[in-house]
Parts: structure tokens; C-alpha cells; sequence
């Protein structure tokens, strides 16, 4: 058994190139040699949200605080907020943020394949982001 305290690891910015606008990620836990799931905790200021991605695996979200959006491809733009639970399936593109005007945080639970957890497409256009 190990017991680890949230803050005990590093948080950073979300990459640019994955994300648009402050993001603000906290690693929770990384996933070991005999495990896969990777926590994080993960902050979007207002506007900001991942850019489109796939998860070889899935992922799920835990929303904790404020309100935000998530969008599938092809399916509608979706508000969640505290105690939504989201599951991604494998290989389901979408993306997830803030909304507009109010900040979220989700905890993710993604699993990792091959050290990879997520496949990074092309940022959320305003239109579609908006919609
Ligand atoms: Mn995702």
C-alpha cells in the first residue's frame, strides 16, 4: 500500500499544442508496470478546453467543480458539471473544457497503451466550441 497526497507531484500547463487557452494540470497518479490508469486533475479557466483527441483505451471523467463542455464527434455539444461521470470510449474522437464564461475541473482517468494515452488532433474551432 502507498498513500500520496494530491500536490505531492508537479502540476503544469496544458501544452499548447493539445490545449486552447489556461489549463492547469496536477498529476495525481501515473500508471506502473503491473497498472495502466493514469490520474490527473485538471483545471480549465473560462474558454479553455483540449483540443480534439482519441484515448487508445477510453478514459473517464469526474467532474468536481464548476461547469463545462463536452463534445463527440458528430454529437451534440453537452454541459457537465459536479458528479457527471464521462466515459470515452476507445478511440472515440471528442474533446472537453470550461464553458465559456465558468471554469471546470475533472479528475481523468485514462488508461495507458504502449506509454501512450492519448492520439492529439486539431484544436476546437470557436464555432464548434460555441455551438
Ligand atoms: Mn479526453
Amino acid at each position: 500500500m502507498e498513500i500520496a497526497h494530491n500536490g505531492s507531484m508537479p502540476s503544469y500547463p496544458g501544452p499548447a499544442d493539445w490545449f486552447t487557452g489556461t489549463v492547469r494540470i496536477e498529476a495525481l497518479f501515473d500508471e506502473t508496470d503491473e497498472t495502466r490508469t493514469s490520474g490527473r486533475n485538471v483545471t480549465f479557466e473560462p474558454g479553455a478546453r483540449t483540443a480534439w483527441h482519441t484515448h487508445p483505451l477510453g478514459q473517464i471523467l469526474i467532474v468536481t467543480a464548476g461547469y463545462g463542455r463536452v463534445q463527440r464527434d458528430g454529437g451534440p455539444v453537452e454541459i457537465i458539471r459536479p458528479g457527471d461521470i464521462v466515459r470515452i470510449a476507445p478511440g472515440e474522437r471528442h474533446w472537453h473544457g470550461a464553458g465559456p464564461e465558468t471554469a471546470m475541473t475533472h479528475i481523468s482517468l485514462t488508461e495507458i497503451k504502449d506509454g501512450k494515452g492519448a492520439d492529439w488532433m486539431e484544436h476546437v474551432s470557436d464555432e464548434d466550441y460555441l455551438s
